[in-house]
């Protein structure tokens, strides 16, 4: 899609701009919120998921007029990060910080409520959802969003899950320059192995791949890049508040570690657009086009639950795109 077609799609088009936004020949839109507002548990959009993906999006939802509950259990993927890295204007805050001041920033426009609960159930279809919250409220809606995120799968071994985040790491563009130069380890055991321990090599040449057991891939371009392979059973990693400083096996053995990098099995954190029916990608994803639409009328989907790039600045923008792409769809009248 060009500039100039996302532009128009999402009614910033010269031809659509009007006031307000709203299209040429329909009822002023001021007046229409005026009224809507009014309806008590009836929204134009629920929002599922209010972490930063959410949040985007109800950001534009707000600056557009339009009435917006968000609905967030409050339990970001990554919550048990002490610093995020890689956004700018945010480098090395704390996660929850930067979430409480985009809740704040949203929750300044008068049409945008946001609510702590658990969605448990979808009915009904596009012009007419009805949202179930775990505390037994319910609520109405012309569209939905979710914004769900993934739940990370912690491998079963003692003491991983306590490092998650900390130096047990997904990714090196959000946590790999602070462990630039570090004794690091790669957990892998799949053919993704060489390409996973040259891309952590450029931060740093103290690397080994655990594999936890016989190695299910060609050993040999490793040896010849130079990284050490380690196939030995883990028992448990060695760590305190989350800083590892060791993987031991099964032997009794241990290897010292500053650093560990892995890549966890996932699920969708929240199951509902799949029992809808939308469709879902090979790689566990919800399909998504690239107004962030997904494959059921009415329900769009936007940040991780839509994509392997996870990154906050990624979510922030996909929220915004379908925000904006669903108060075009409201104006259109779709
Ligand atoms: C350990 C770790 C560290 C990371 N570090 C960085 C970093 O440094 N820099 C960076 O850019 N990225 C980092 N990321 C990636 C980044 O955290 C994600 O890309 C981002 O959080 C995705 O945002 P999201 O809004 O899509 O999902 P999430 O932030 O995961 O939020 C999803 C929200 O939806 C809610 N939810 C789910 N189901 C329901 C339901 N049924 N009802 C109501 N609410 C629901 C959840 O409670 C949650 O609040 C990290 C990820 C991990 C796992």
């Amino acid at each position: 899609m060009t500039r100039q077609d996302f532009l128009k799609k999402a009614g910033l088009g010269l031809a659509a701009v009007g006031i307000y936004g709203n299209a040429p020949g329909q009822p002023g839109t001021v007046e229409k919120y005026k009224k809507m507002i009014t309806q008590e548990n009836s929204y134009e959009i629920v929002v599922v998921g209010g972490s930063y993906s959410g949040l985007s999006a109800a950001m534009a939802l707000g600056r557009s007029l339009r009435k917006t509950l968000i609905i967030d259990s409050g339990l970001p993927c990554n919550r048990q990060t002490p610093h995020s890295h890689n956004f700018i204007t945010h480098d090395g805050r704390k996660p929850a910080d930067i979430a409480h001041d985009a809740k704040q920033q949203v929750l300044a426009y008068p049409t945008v409520k946001a609510i702590s609960d658990r969605v448990v159930e979808v009915t009904g279809e596009d012009h007419n959802f009805t949202i179930q919250v775990a505390t037994g409220n319910s609520y109405n809606a012309k569209k939905l969003l979710f914004a769900t995120g993934v739940k990370d799968i912690m491998p079963a071994i003692d003491g991983f899950a306590a490092c998650w985040g900390i130096t047990i790491l997904h990714c090196p563009y959000c946590h790999g320059y602070e462990v630039r130069g570090k004794n690091t380890g790669i957990l892998v055991n799949d053919e993704s192995a060489m390409e996973f321990a040259k891309l952590i090599r450029h931060w740093t040449d103290q690397v080994t791949v655990f594999t936890n057991g016989k190695a299910k891939f060609n050993k040999d371009e490793l040896k010849d890049l130079g990284v050490p392979i380690e196939e030995k059973a883990i028992a448990n990693i060695k760590q305190a508040n989350g800083f590892i400083s060791a993987i031991q096996f099964t032997d009794g053995s241990t290897i010292s570690l500053d650093a560990l990098y892995h890549r966890p099995a996932f699920e969708q954190h929240c199951e509902i657009p799949v029992t809808m029916g939308c469709e879902m990608t090979e790689t566990g994803h919800i399909k998504v086009n690239e107004s962030q639409q997904t494959t059921l009328p009415g329900i769009y989907a936007s940040g991780d639950c839509t994509t392997r790039m996870r990154a906050v600045s990624v979510s922030v923008a996909q929220g915004s795109v379908a925000g904006s792409m669903l108060n075009h769809e409201l104006i259109s009248g779709s």
